[in-house]
C-alpha cells in the first residue's frame, strides 16, 4: 500500500512535470502589434517564392491566418485604419474619419493627430515646429494599449514606434509609456509634450538618434535585390507622391544635397529604421522584463509609400516586400530569442490595402479612373452660381468623397441646405466614375441591400463627417493630385481597398487558417479576451473565436 502511495506519488509528480513544461504561461510577457501601412492580403502569397522561412512565412506557418478579414467601413486610410485596429471600433465612434477632415466643431480643416497645444521634444533647429504638434485629442474611445495599462494600475507598459506620427500616435492609446516617430529634418526619432517625455527625450533616445543610422542609408542605393518575378519595370506609370523617380539603381543624392531624410520613407531602409528602433525600445524600455504583460505597437510605413509612388505591380513594390520579410525575420528571431515563442503575443495586419493603378488598368482594357476630386469645390461653386443665379460660398469643404455645406453662408442666402444638396447631387452624378451621391438622410434610408450601405454608414461621425457623400465606381480613385496618371492610393470600399493580412502568431496560437468573414475591428476584442482584460469603451467588433481555443 505505501509503495503503491509512493508510485502514485511519482505518476503525479511526473505528470505535474509534464504539464509544467507544456502549459503555456498563463499571459504572454509582451504583445507586439504589427501594421504593415497599405499591405493588400495578396501580398502574403504574391511574393511569397522569394520569402525566407523566417518573415511572413514563419507567421503562416506556425501561427493562425485569418484569412477573409476586411475593413468594414470608408474611407480607408492610414489614420482610420489604425484607430479601427486598436479601437475595435469605425470611424463612426472613435471619431477618426479620415487623415485630414474639415472640422464643423473647430471650424477648421483638420489633420487626424494634429494638437497645436504641443510642441515638438526631440527635434533640432531644422525640425518643422508642426512635425511635434500631435496627440491623440481628436481620438474619441479608448484603445486596446490604453484598457491594458487601465487593467492592472499602470503596471503594464505600452510604447509605439513608426515613421508616420499617426501610425504611432493612434495605436499608442491616450495614456502610452512612450510615442515615437520620425523627424525627416534632423532624422531623429521625436515625440510630442502631450507624451511622458515632454520634459526632453529619455538619454537612450538621444544616445540612440546620435548614432545616426539615416545618414549611413542617405549614403547607399537602393537596388533590386533579386531578380523579379511578379513584376515588370512599369517605370511610366509612376505617381507624382515623392521625388523618386522609375528605375534601378535609386540614388538618394539630391536627399542628401538637401540634407532631408524623407526619401529614406520611400524605400526598404525606412523599414530598416523601424525595426532597429523598435528592438531598441524593447531593450531599453525592459518591455517583457515582469508579470505585467507589455504592448509595443510597431507600424511599417514605408510600404505605403512606396506604392503610392510607384504601384502596384512595380518591381520597387516587390522587392520592398521581399526586404519586408527579412526585416520581419530578423525582428521575430530577436523576440525568440529574447522572451521565447511562448512569452510573446504577435499580430500582423494592415491599416488598409491599395488600388490597381488606373492608367495602366485602363491600358489592359479594365475599366477604372481618376476622379477630379482636388478641383471640384470650384466645380461645384460655379455651378450653383449658375443655378441660383447667385454667387455664395456654398461649400465649406471637399475631402475624403465627402462635401461639407457651407451652413451659415446658405442662412445668410436664406437657402436650405436641402436645396442645395440636391443641385449638387445632380451635378456629380452626371460626372463620370462616380456611382451615386447621397446627403446624410439618403444614407440612413438606404435598404440594407444597397452596395456597401453599413461601411458607408460605420465611416459617418454624427458630428464630424460631410454633409454629402459620393461612392465612385470600382477601380476609380479620388486622390487625382497625386495619382492621376501613375503610382496608386486607396481609400475605397472594394475589396482590394479592403482585403487585408491578420495573422497571430506565438502565445497560445495553434497553427491553422480560417476563411470566415473577420473585421478589422475584431482584432481589439480579441486580445481583450485572450489578455483576460475589459475591450476598449466603444468596440462593437466581435472576438475571433477559433483562436480562444
Ligand atoms: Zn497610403
Amino acid at each position: 500500500m505505501r509503495l503503491l502511495s509512493a508510485f502514485a506519488l511519482l505518476l503525479l509528480f511526473a505528470a505535474n512535470a509534464a504539464t509544467a513544461q507544456t502549459a503555456p504561461p498563463s499571459k504572454p510577457k509582451i504583445v507586439v502589434g504589427i501594421v504593415v501601412d497599405q499591405m493588400r492580403y495578396d501580398y502574403l502569397y504574391r511574393y511569397q517564392r522569394h520569402y525566407g522561412p523566417g518573415g511572413f512565412n514563419r507567421l503562416l506557418k506556425g501561427g493562425f491566418s485569418c484569412e477573409n478579414t476586411r475593413f468594414n467601413y470608408v474611407p480607408t486610410y492610414t489614420g482610420p485604419g489604425h484607430a479601427a485596429i486598436y479601437t475595435g471600433t469605425t470611424p463612426s465612434l472613435n471619431g477618426i474619419i479620415g487623415n485630414d477632415w474639415w472640422d464643423p466643431e473647430l471650424r477648421i480643416k483638420r489633420y487626424c493627430t494634429a494638437d497645436k497645444r504641443h510642441r515638438t521634444v526631440g527635434g533640432t533647429a531644422k525640425t518643422d515646429p508642426g512635425t511635434g504638434q500631435h496627440s491623440p485629442v481628436a481620438l474619441l474611445s479608448s484603445t486596446i494599449t490604453d484598457e491594458l495599462r487601465l487593467s492592472n494600475n499602470f503596471r503594464s507598459k505600452v510604447a509605439s514606434v513608426c515613421l508616420k506620427d499617426r501610425g504611432s500616435i493612434l495605436p499608442a492609446g491616450h495614456i502610452p509609456n512612450a510615442c515615437y516617430w520620425f523627424d525627416d529634418a534632423s532624422g531623429n526619432w521625436i515625440t510630442s509634450t502631450y507624451y511622458p517625455d515632454s520634459l526632453g527625450l529619455p538619454k537612450w533616445v538621444s544616445d540612440y538618434n546620435a548614432r545616426r543610422w539615416p545618414d549611413t542609408f542617405l549614403n547607399k542605393t537602393w537596388e533590386m535585390g533579386h531578380a523579379p518575378t511578379e513584376s515588370f519595370d512599369n517605370w511610366n506609370y509612376v505617381g507624382k507622391y515623392g521625388s523618386l523617380k522609375g528605375g534601378f539603381p535609386h540614388d538618394f543624392a539630391a536627399a542628401r544635397a538637401s540634407g532631408s531624410y524623407g526619401v529614406l520613407r520611400f524605400t526598404p531602409y525606412g523599414n530598416t529604421l523601424v525595426t532597429n528602433f523598435a528592438m531598441e525600445t524593447i531593450d531599453a524600455m525592459e518591455l517583457g522584463a515582469d508579470e505585467w504583460t507589455d504592448f509595443l505597437c510597431v507600424s511599417y510605413s514605408a510600404t505605403d509609400y512606396c506604392a503610392h509612388q510607384f504601384g502596384v505591380h512595380a518591381q520597387e513594390t516587390e522587392d520592398m516586400y521581399v526586404r519586408m520579410d527579412r526585416e520581419l525575420s530578423r525582428f521575430f528571431e530577436y523576440l525568440e530569442r529574447k522572451f521565447g515563442k511562448d512569452n510573446v503575443l504577435v499580430f500582423l495586419t494592415a491599416d488598409h490595402g491599395g488600388a490597381e493603378t488606373p492608367v495602366h488598368l485602363n491600358k489592359l482594357h479594365i475599366p477604372a479612373g481618376v476622379f477630379e476630386e482636388s478641383t471640384l469645390e470650384d466645380r461645384l461653386e460655379k455651378s450653383l452660381e449658375m443655378i441660383f443665379g447667385t454667387s455664395g460660398n456654398y461649400i465649406q469643404a471637399v475631402e475624403n468623397q465627402q462635401i461639407w455645406l457651407n451652413w451659415d453662408a446658405l442662412a445668410d442666402l436664406d437657402m436650405k441646405p436641402e436645396e442645395v444638396a440636391q443641385a449638387i447631387g445632380g451635378q456629380i452624378r452626371s460626372l463620370p466614375g462616380v456611382y451615386d451621391v447621397l446627403t446624410r438622410h439618403e444614407l440612413e434610408m438606404l435598404p440594407a441591400e444597397y452596395p456597401f450601405v453599413s461601411e458607408l454608414r460605420r465611416g459617418i461621425h454624427p458630428r464630424r463627417s460631410g454633409d454629402m457623400i459620393y461612392l465612385l465606381d470600382p477601380a476609380w480613385h479620388a486622390d487625382d493630385k497625386a495619382f492621376s496618371t501613375g503610382g496608386t492610393t486607396h481609400g475605397s470600399p472594394y475589396p482590394y481597398d479592403t482585403h487585408v493580412p491578420l495573422v497571430w502568431y506565438g502565445w497560445r496560437i495553434q497553427p491553422g487558417e480560417s476563411h470566415k468573414i473577420v473585421s478589422i475591428t475584431d482584432i481589439a476584442p480579441t486580445l481583450a479576451a485572450m489578455l483576460r482584460i475589459m475591450e476598449p469603451n466603444a468596440t462593437t467588433g466581435k472576438i475571433i473565436e477559433e483562436l480562444m481555443r
